[in-house]
Formats: structure tokens, sequence, C-alpha cells
């Protein structure tokens, strides 16, 4: 199973990180390695599919946290695992609940300040980025937290790239320039992990401390699902981040 890691994120070793991508599972054709419930495929095949990835990150299912994910711009913060609704990223203090975002081309974000030892997982898709929702992240880590931005490390997930990622006019003017690209026929090229990348900077996250994964989900069938170039039914990756309880806690816990 391919599982993409962060290099940012791996510097700590009581960081879990992990993001899922479509190799390696049991679900039948373009699913591959689907964690979704929602696209239409198996129960059972999502189920031996989420197993193999939780399994390969070495966390227990009953110790994720899920955002409902609406394109709404709420953070919530959490101090245990479940479903959370009416919201698009989640916040955490705690060791041993592990945040979740479930993408296939939004843009999926990992945060980590190893001073507070809070982490956060976003997910921005167009509406998430218009309505800058990792912005918000950021303020509310510093509101809630008193999260350092110059502390923290990011790591924006592989995503729709500005190379495919076409949208109409009415889209393309929400943006600023910088991140709009125009061909031909007035369609227009909108580069998202860029226009969430400004908003970290803009939130006093060091440059040096942002990792922006190369991939575009549209253009590499094999290795992402995608939900611009399969449709509703395509399958669903997850990424997953959180703080391991350290031995000492485990034995105190005994
Ligand atoms: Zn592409």
């Amino acid at each position: 199973m391919e599982i993409v890691r962060s290099e940012v994120l791996s510097r700590y070793p009581d960081i879990v990180f992990g993001m899922s991508t479509r190799q390696g599972g049991v679900s039948p054709g373009k699913l591959g390695l689907n964690l979704s419930f929602n696209v239409g495929d198996e129960r059972a095949n999502v189920e031996e599919n989420r197993n193999r990835f939780f399994h390969a990150l070495q966390i227990s299912e009953s110790s994720i946290a899920f955002p409902a994910q609406c394109h709404s711009d709420k953070i919530q913060t959490v101090t245990n695992a479940g479903r959370f609704e009416s919201c698009d990223g989640l916040m955490a203090q705690k060791e041993n609940v592990f945040l979740a975002v479930s993408v296939a081309d939004c843009v999926p974000v990992f945060l980590f300040d190893r001073n507070t030892k809070t982490v956060a997982a976003v997910h921005a898709g167009w509406r998430g980025t218009r309505s800058r929702i990792l912005e918000r992240a950021v303020q509310n880590m510093i509101e809630e937290f008193s999260v350092n931005p110059r502390d923290l490390v990011a790591f924006i997930g592989p995503s729709a790239g500005s190379c495919c990622y076409e949208v109409g006019e009415e889209v393309a003017l929400e943006f600023t320039p910088e991140f709009i690209t125009e061909s031909e026929n007035r369609k227009f090229k909108l580069d998202l992990k860029s226009a969430n990348r400004s908003q970290l900077l803009k939130a006093g996250v060091f440059i040096e401390n942002i990792e922006v994964h190369p991939s575009c989900t549209i253009c590499h069938p094999e290795r992402f699902h995608s939900y611009r170039r399969d449709g509703k039914a395509s399958g669903r990756m997850l990424g997953v981040i959180g703080m391991k309880l350290t031995v000492e806690e485990e034995v105190q816990k005994l």
C-alpha cells in the first residue's frame, strides 16, 4: 500500500500522519482503495480498505474524528473521536484522537504546533478556499490554544493541480488573478494549492515550514482518486493526523 507521508510532519516522532492513495485496496475497478461509504462501494470492501489503511498507520478507527465536510468555513475543536456535523476542519490538543479529512481533488491541509501540541486537519475545496477556511483555522489555533503561527508546520496534500483544475468565469472571478490562468474559450485554471499556501503565509506561517505535495490528483489516475476525472462514484482518500500517546503516558494509563 502506498501512503503519502510528509517531510515536515515526520520531523516529530509523536505525530502520526498519513494519506491514503488509490493503491492497495480490495474494491473493484477504479475504486481500489476507496475509504468512503458514500460512493456506492460495497460496505465490506470499504471496511477492509479502512482496516488496511488504519493498520498501516498503527491506529484504530475508533480513535478517529471525522468532519462532516459541507463546504463550510467552520473549524470544530474536538476532544474525542466520532463524526462532527457542520464543519470542514477539526482541531485538537489531545493524544490518541486522530483527525481525518476525506478528499478526491479538494485540498487537504494538516497543521501541527510542536509547542502547544495542537493539530488541525482542514478540507478546502474552492468554496472553502474562497471563504479562507485555512486562515480561519490558524486564527482559531491562535485564539483557542495560544499557538504562535511561527511555530506551525503545515502539509498541503495531493489535490487538483493548476495543470488540470478548470473553473468557469464566475468561480475564477472569486479569486485574485495570481491564482488564475486563462486558457482559450474563456476557460480558467485555478491554483487551489497556491491559494491555500498564501493563506498560511498571510496567517504568519513561515515559508520554510510549509510543504506542498507536488502531485495533481486529476492527472495521476494510477495513484489518486479524482472527483473531477471519475465523477460522483469516484473513490475517496483519507488523510489523518494526530498525536501518539508517549510510552510514559501509556504506562500511566495501565
Ligand atoms: Zn493535473
